[in-house]
C-alpha cells in the first residue's frame, strides 16, 4: 500500500505530524502504510546547558531507554555482590566508570536515533528537523536549526509535541542544576548528587544513581509517588533509604549557588521547610531538578488555528478520538490532558488515529488499567487503581484488600532483602472474585474486577 496517492488538492501533505517522538513516529509510520503523504517535523530546543539530541523524543533519549539501561548498569552491581555468594570469586576490586557507561548508553541511542530515520524513508515519510508551528488555517511553517523557514499544509495535522523538564524559578536553577534531559549524557560522574522531586523521574534516577555507588539525597515536596498507591510509596521509599539513599522531606530548594567550578564543580543548596519555618543549608556537586514536566504546547502558534489548551498546564483536551476542538487537528501523547504518560500509551493512540483515519478502523484508544512500572531499585508494577482512589469510587465497604509478602528464590543465597516484595490486590467485592479467594494471590490478580499493586520483581 505504499506507492503514496496526492493529497486532497490544494494541500501539500495528508497529515503533518508535529513531534518526532514516541506517538508521532508511531502514527507517521502507520498513516504510510495507507499510501497517505505524510510530513514529520521534530527538533528539540536545546536544554539551558545546551544539550540536544536526535530524532525519536524523550523515550528514546532522555527517557525511558537510557533510565532502563542505566537501572539495569546498577541492578549488575547488585548481582555482582550477590554473585560471591554464589561462588565466585572476584579478585579485584570493583569499580563504577560513569564515563564507560554513558558512553556506551550514548552510542546505542545514536544507533536508534539512525534507526528511525532509516525507518521513516523506508516508509516513504518525509522527516524535517525543523521547528513546527502553526501560521493560518492548514498551515504551518517549518523553521530549522540555521533559522531558515519553510512553509507547508496538510488536510489534517496532529500534534506530538510531548514535554520538557520544568524548573522552580529560583536563583541559579538554569545555570547550575541538572534535568533528566542532561543526565544520561553528563560526560562526568555527577558525584554527590541532589534529587528534587519524588515523582517518577526523581525516584528512579535517584535509585540508579546510589545503585552505581554515588551519594545520593532525595528532596521531597509532600509525599512520595502522588498518583500511585501510598503504601506501596511509601515501601520504595523505605527501600531506598534502607539500600543508603537519603531522604530530607518538607523541604524545597529556595538558592543554589555555585561554590566551586568543575566537573563536577561544588554547589550549595538553601532549601526551605513547607511550612517557612525552618531553612537549611548542603553542598552537593549535582543537582538534579526532577520537579515535572511541561507540555510543549505555547509556542506553536495553537492560538493562531483556535486549538483550546488548558491555560493552566498547557495541555491538551481532546475527544475520544484524540481529537482537538479543531476538527482538522488531532493531539497524542504526553501533551494530552488526563491521560497518562507513558510511551506505549502514546504509540498506541498513534497507532489507532492513524487507522481510524485512513483504514476505516473504529477502534479507540483505551486509556484504563494501563500497567506501569517505577524503576526504582526495587521495580514497583502497578495496573488499576491505587486502594486510595479505589475506596473513593467504590466505598470502603465494597474493597477487599489482599496483601503478601515475598522472598525471591534468587535472594535467598546472598540473604537478600528477605521479605520486602510485596504485593497487593485491590478487589471490588461486587464484581465477585470473592468466590475465588482459594485462589494464589498472583491468580487473584487476573480475576475480573482485580486490582494489582506490587513489587514488580515477582508479578
Ligand atoms: P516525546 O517522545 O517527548 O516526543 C516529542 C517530540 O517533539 C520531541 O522530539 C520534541 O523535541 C519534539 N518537538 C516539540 N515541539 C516541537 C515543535 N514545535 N516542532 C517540532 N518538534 C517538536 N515512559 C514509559 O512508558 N516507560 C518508561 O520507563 C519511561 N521512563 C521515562 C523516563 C524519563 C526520565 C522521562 C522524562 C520520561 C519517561 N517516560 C517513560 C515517559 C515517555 O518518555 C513519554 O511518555 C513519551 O516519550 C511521550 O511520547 P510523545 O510522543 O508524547 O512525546
Ligand atoms: P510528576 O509526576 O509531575 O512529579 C513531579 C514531582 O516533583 C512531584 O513529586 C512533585 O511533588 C515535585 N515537585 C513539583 N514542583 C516542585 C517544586 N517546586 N519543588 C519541589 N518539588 C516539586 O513528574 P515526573 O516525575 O517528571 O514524571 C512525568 C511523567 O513522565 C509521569 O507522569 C510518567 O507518566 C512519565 N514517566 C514514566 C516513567 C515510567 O514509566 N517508568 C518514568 C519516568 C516518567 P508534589 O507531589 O508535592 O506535587
Amino acid at each position: 500500500m505504499n506507492g503514496s496517492e496526492e493529497p486532497p488538492e490544494a494541500y501539500d501533505y495528508d497529515l503533518i505530524i508535529i513531534g518526532g517522538g514516541s506517538g508521532g513516529l508511531a502514527a507517521a509510520k502507520e498513516a504510510a502504510r495507507y499510501g497517505k503523504k505524510i510530513l514529520v517535523l521534530d527538533f528539540v530546543t536545546p536544554t539551558p546547558l545546551g544539550n540536544r539530541w536526535g530524532l525519536g523524543g524523550t523515550c528514546v533519549n532522555v527517557g525511558c531507554i537510557p533510565k532502563k539501561l542505566m537501572h539495569q548498569a546498577a541492578l549488575l552491581g547488585q548481582a555482582l555482590q550477590d554473585s560471591r555468594k554464589y561462588g565466585w570469586q572476584l579478585s579485584e576490586e570493583v569499580k563504577h566508570n560513569w564515563e564507560s557507561m554513558t558512553e556506551a548508553v550514548q552510542n546505542y541511542i545514536g544507533s536508534l536515533n539512525w534507526g528511525y530515520r532509516v525507518a521513516l524513508r523506508e516508509n516513504r515519510v518525509t522527516y524535517e528537523n525543523a521547528y513546527g508551528e502553526f501560521v493560518g488555517p492548514h498551515k504551518i511553517k517549518a523553521t530549522n536549526n540555521k533559522g531558515k523557514e519553510r512553509f507547508y499544509s496538510a488536510e489534517r495535522f496532529l500534534i506530538a509535541t510531548g514535554e520538557r523538564p520544568r524548573y522552580p524559578g529560583i536563583p541559579g536553577d538554569k545555570e547550575y542544576c541538572i534535568s533528566s534531559d542532561d543526565l544520561f549524557s553528563l560526560p562526568y560522574c555527577p558525584g554527590k548528587t541532589l534529587v528534587v522531586g519524588a515523582s517518577y523521574v526523581a525516584l528512579e534516577c535517584a535509585g540508579f544513581l546510589a545503585g552505581i555507588g554515588l551519594d545520593v539525597t532525595v528532596m521531597v515536596r509532600s509525599i512520595l509517588l502522588r498518583g500511585f498507591d501510598q503504601d506501596m510509596a511509601n515501601k520504595i521509599g523505605e527501600h531506598m533509604e534502607d539500600h543508603g539513599i537519603k531522604f530530607i522531606k518538607k523541604f524545597v530548594p529556595i538558592k543554589i549557588e555555585q561554590i566551586k567550578e568543575g566537573m563536577p564543580g561544588t554547589l550549595r543548596v538553601v532549601a526551605q521547610s513547607t511550612d517557612g519555618k525552618e531553612t537549611i543549608e548542603g553542598e552537593y556537586n549535582t543537582v538534579l531538578l526532577a520537579i515535572g514536566r511541561d507540555s510543549c504546547t505555547r509556542k506553536i502558534g495553537l492560538e493562531t488555528v483556535g486549538v483550546k489548551i488548558n491555560e493552566k498546564t498547557g495541555k491538551i483536551p481532546v475527544n475520544d478520538e484524540e481529537q482537538t476542538n479543531v476538527p482538522y487537528i488531532y493531539a497524542i501523547g504526553d501533551v494530552l490532558e488526563d491521560k497518562l504518560e507513558l510511551t506505549p500509551v502514546a504509540i498506541q493512540a498513534g497507532r489507532l488515529l492513524a487507522r481510524r483515519l485512513y483504514a476505516g478502523s473504529t477502534i479507540k484508544c483505551d486509556y484504563d488499567n494501563v500497567p506501569t512500572t517505577v524503576f526504582t531499585p526495587m521495580e514497583y508494577g502497578a495496573c488499576g487503581l491505587s486502594e486510595e482512589r479505589a475506596i473513593e469510587k467504590f466505598g470502603e465497604e465494597n474493597i477487599e484488600v489482599y496483601h503478601s509478602y515475598f522472598w525471591p528464590l534468587e535472594w535467598t543465597i546472598p540473604s537478600r532483602d528477605n521479605n520486602k516484595c510485596y504485593a497487593k490486590v485491590i478487589c471490588h467485592v461486587k464484581d465477585n472474585v470473592m468466590a475465588r479467594r482459594e485462589l494464589p494471590l498472583s491468580e487473584r490478580a487476573l480475576c475480573k474486577g482485580a486490582q494489582i499493586s506490587g513489587m514488580y520483581t515477582f508479578v
